[in-house]
């Protein structure tokens, strides 16, 4: 029996956890953040809350006996990333990350790249705009200091408190987004400049690919630096490198 820890709260990481459950030589466990109120049902057992830095996360590793760790958060959750790369090494366990690649523009995309939020809002420029700013809601705070624009958020959970500017309607979605119904989202909106972060992946792409049809504007937010470690990109590659896991001493036959 392997343990195997998911730090998760993606659709990969629920997807993965579906190829797992259910396999007899595998003890597998999903990580969430606790940033949503009713998160997603997922196919494994789920802890839930922060570790405490990437001490409390190797202590976990080191506690719960892990055998392989796999880093399949968002790709902008940058600060549990580089925890797990630092609790992975100290305690001495395998770590993967499971990356979505990053979409990438094609013909007809109308892409503007910038480092953070706070670059996005700068980008609006001074006239008012209607935008269509698809963010969690934990970055969409330095948008206050741009009030002149009218701000459509999509967010899984109530934005509490509302953003403290006069324009702002809010729709409360969990993916997949599909082109059609963004498409149809943007129109009745008349939105003219989508915010957005480079997730990667189908679930989310239906605004991209409507923005293109529409001839929007995308204000991109930049990734930020992953730590490197072995990564892949697919569900059947991470599989594949679970199934490579040392069975612990303990459980071997002899
Ligand atoms: P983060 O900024 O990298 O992590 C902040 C803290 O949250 C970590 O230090 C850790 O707390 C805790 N944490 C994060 N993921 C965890 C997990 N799977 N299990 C247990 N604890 C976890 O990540 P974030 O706050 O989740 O998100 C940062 C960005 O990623 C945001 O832009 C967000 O919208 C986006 N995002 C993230 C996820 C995700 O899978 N986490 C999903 C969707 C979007 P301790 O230090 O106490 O361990």
């Amino acid at each position: 029996m392997r343990r195997i820890l998911i730090l998760g709260g993606t659709t990969q990481a629920r997807e993965l956890a579906q190829r797992l459950a259910g396999r007899s030589d595998l003890a597998v466990t999903l990580s969430l953040a606790g940033r949503t109120a009713n998160p997603a049902a997922q196919p494994v057992p789920v802890r839930v809350g922060g570790f405490g830095g990437a001490e409390g996360l190797g202590a976990h590793l080191v506690a719960e006996r892990i055998d392989a760790l796999i880093d399949a958060t968002h790709p902008y959750a940058a600060i549990i990333a580089a925890n797990a790369a630092r609790a992975a090494q100290t305690a001495g366990v395998p770590l993967l990350a499971l990356r979505r690649p990053p979409w990438v523009a094609v013909a007809g995309d109308c892409w503007r790249e910038v480092a953070d939020a706070g670059a996005a809002m700068r980008a609006l420029g001074d006239a008012p705009r209607r935008v269509f700013l698809a963010l969690g809601r934990n970055d969409i705070a330095p948008f206050v200091a741009a009030p002149q624009h009218h701000y459509l958020v999509r967010s899984v959970d109530p934005i509490e408190p509302p953003l403290r500017v006069p324009h702002a309607r809010y729709v409360i979605g969990r993916g997949p987004f599909g082109q059609a119904d963004d498409h149809a989202l943007l129109l009745a909106h008349g939105i003219e400049i989508v915010v957005a972060k480079n997730s990667g992946g189908e679930a989310t792409y239906g605004k991209i690919a409507a923005a293109r049809a529409l001839g929007l504007q995308v204000i991109m937010l930049q990734r930020p630096t992953l730590p490197a470690v072995a990564a892949v990109e697919t569900i059947e590659d991470a599989v594949a490198w679970i199934n490579h896991v040392p069975v612990p001493c303990a459980d071997r036959e002899v």
